[in-house]
């Protein structure tokens, strides 16, 4: 853990190595409500301090999947969070999880003349595979 946070020039803490811990232990990428849980002892105002260095550091990335609370996942190694590098979400509408799928990557939008792009949100919803596995 602490060579990740090394690799992206993070300081390895004691908090931001538990934050990495359990946001890596994540299959899908979890909300900020979910992780205050987690880290109910700690002090809020740290826990968003140190998911704000990660997203600056472009170790985590915000997912906006339309339900209108941000979740947060890691960014695969090399990350750079340019527009090339965003990949497709998949909201599963059985279990509500949020999962990146950074092996499919947002194409690139052909845009009128004097438009240029910072982002694109991408997100499918449908049944992950292990709510598909329960049916
Ligand atoms: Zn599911
Ligand atoms: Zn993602």
């Amino acid at each position: 853990m602490e060579n990740i946070l090394k690799s992206r020039n993070i300081k390895p803490t004691a908090m931001r190595i538990l934050v990495l811990e359990v946001l890596a232990g994540q299959d899908a990428a979890i909300g900020l409500p979910e992780l205050e849980q987690l880290f109910d002892r700690a002090d809020k105002t740290t826990l968003y301090r140190t998911l704000k260095v990660f997203e600056e550091k472009k170790l985590i990335h915000r997912i906006d999947d339309g339900t209108g609370s941000v979740k947060y996942a890691l960014c695969p190694a090399n990350c750079e969070c340019l527009p090339e590098d965003l990949h497709l979400h998949f909201l599963c509408t059985s279990c509500k999880k949020t999962y990146c799928l950074p092996d499919i990557p947002v194409p690139t939008i052909q845009l009128p003349g004097d438009f240029s792009v910072e982002s694109v949100n991408m997100v499918a919803k449908g049944i992950c595979s292990k709510c598909n596995q329960v049916a």
